[in-house]
């Protein structure tokens, strides 16, 4: 079995197309085939290598590697169709021979003028055949004078086309609605049609999955095989992935590209296991619901593993980011969290935490990590719930209305000013070293649980709501500790913190 996925670099890799790439590598790692990239670069005006750039980036985050291409190499490249130009030279000059392609002399005016007359009469609009009695003779003496045509392949006539899609069954065309397909433009760049059957048939693709937007151009592709020789593959064309209101999934329906899924902070394990539930299913069955399911959760060489074709649903499936966002989750709460640390970074420098984290910084972070990493639903949400670590401002916090109400009794006054003087002299909290502490302050204050708790979340971190006290103060002393060259923003312990928030509060109300 050999597959591969043919992107266009146009623009980024949209969330549709990884997933027509995640299917054609799960069909190959599970069945022991190769893998192939193809990059489908013939139109200049719009592929750029930057484009294609981005697109291998992706690929290579998502973790579908390939066996052969435009980097790799491999025996049947190159792997860019704009180096391949002379090999679709070479097979177009072929079906010319054979009298099975033409040149066309028509210009786009004229093309143009026959399609909105075809249009306006109700007749499909294909091309009329203008050129197709233009004896090869002439076409020669037409070139040599200077005129440039583009080469037309001669679909057959009345004749259907017939082939087994892997996922929709029998599929059937007349080639009479079929016009002859311009194969090799006038600037000598070959149409999508014919490169792609050059190329999958000298790359000896075996299976071509791919989106069901190119079904109708499958049965000119079934011709060209025919008229050049070649053995079709095996077609599987996938339903698209549609945004919530059926349409397919546009700019318009937000995030659709997998750098912006990247950059809201889902994992990509995630995002490979969501997409391979959009119009498949492990279970063979329910394909493309929604809701969660555990036996869902599964890592991509499981998906490999259970992958087949037969399984792929015919309808649409619609992108649900919630769907995503509980499949991250999962992986959020089982992936190591150094790596999670690492992830994390450009998402602290996009919150305004600036930070370049050494080895120790980012054991500093992983160590954090728990404290969010169980509670969000993407990695950009981290840096607002680690926000008590970096983000300690006691003027602001005083100057709350709310808070100056819940630190106004006597008893939550006298808490923090017992937390002072307890962290004053006391090593760095580590969990049982607050736990002391706090019961220390509990014994000479009197106060328990919310009362004595609440005023010590709100000196400590600044905040009335947060993590467990448990983990986020071991953390903030943690934090205290670090040399600069740890490359995180210093962070206040919590010594300091009390001492600072006691020193306020007396002196803005000296009545205690
Ligand atoms: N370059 C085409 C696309 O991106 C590939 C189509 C195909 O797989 O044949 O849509």
């Amino acid at each position: 079995m050999r597959v591969r996925f043919a992107p266009s670099p146009t623009g980024h890799l949209h969330v549709g197309n990884a997933r027509t790439a995640l299917f054609n590598w799960l069909l190959a790692r599970g069945q022991g085939g190769t893998y192939i990239v193809r990059i489908e670069d013939t139109d200049a005006d719009r592929s750029t290598r930057e484009s294609e750039a981005s697109i291998v980036t992706d690929l290579r985050w998502l973790g579908l590697d390939w066996d052969e291409g435009p980097d790799v190499g491999g025996p049947r490249g190159p792997y860019r169709q704009s180096e391949r130009l002379h090999l679709y030279q070479s097979y177009a000059t072929e079906l010319l021979n054979a009298g099975a392609a033409y040149h066309c002399f028509c210009t786009v005016a004229q093309l143009e003028a026959e399609r909105q007359d075809a249009l306006a009469a109700g007749r499909p609009a294909r091309y009329a055949g203008t050129c197709r009695r233009i004896t090869r003779e002439q076409a020669e003496a037409r070139i040599a004078a200077g005129e440039r045509p583009a080469i037309r392949f001669r679909v057959p006539e009345e004749r259907d086309v017939m082939f087994t899609d892997a996922v929709r069954g029998d599929v059937r065309f007349e080639t009479d609605v079929i016009g002859d397909p311009v194969i090799v433009r006038a600037d000598g760049h070959p149409a999508y049609n014919f490169a792609v059957v050059v190329d999958d048939a000298l790359m000896e693709v075996t299976h071509v999955v791919r989106g069901e937007d190119h079904i109708s151009n499958t049965p000119r592709q079934i011709l060209l095989y025919e008229a050049l020789g070649f053995t079709p593959p095996i077609f599987a064309h996938l339903a698209l992935v549609l945004g919530p209101d059926h349409s397919p999934l546009s700019k318009r329906h937000g995030a659709t590209s997998v750098a912006e899924f990247r950059a809201k902070g889902y994992l990509p394990e995630a995002l490979v296991n969501y997409l391979a539930l959009i119009g498949w299913s492990p279970r063979g069955s329910a394909a493309g619901r929604s809701g969660g399911d555990e036996t869902e959760l599964l890592p991509i060489d499981e998906l490999a593993r259970r992958f087949s074709l037969d399984r792929v649903g015919l309808s649409a499936g619609v992108f649900d980011e919630e769907k995503l966002a509980w499949v991250n989750r999962h992986y959020l709460k089982v992936a190591d969290p150094l790596r999670l640390a690492e992830l994390s970074v450009p998402h602290f420098i996009d919150a305004g935490v600036p930070m370049k984290p050494d080895a120790r910084g980012l054991e500093f972070l992983a160590a954090a990590m728990p404290i969010a990493s169980g509670s969000v639903d993407r990695l950009n949400q981290v840096p607002a719930r680690l926000a008590f670590l970096f983000e300690y401002d006691l003027a602001r916090t005083l100057s709350d209305a709310h808070m100056r109400e819940e630190l106004k009794s006597d008893s939550a006054r006298a808490v923090i000013a017992a937390l002072a003087e307890e962290l004053a002299s006391a090593a760095r909290l580590d969990r049982d070293r607050f736990r002391a502490a706090a019961n220390q302050i509990k014994a000479r204050t009197g106060q328990k649980g919310k009362a004595l708790f609440h005023p010590i979340r709100i000196a400590l971190t600044g905040r009335a709501e947060g993590p467990e006290l448990d983990l986020a103060v071991p953390a903030i002393d943690r934090g205290a500790d670090l040399p600069i060259s740890a490359g995180i923003p210093p962070i206040a312990g919590c010594r300091e913190r009390a001492s600072a928030f006691s020193e306020q509060i007396l002196a803005s109300q000296p009545k205690m």
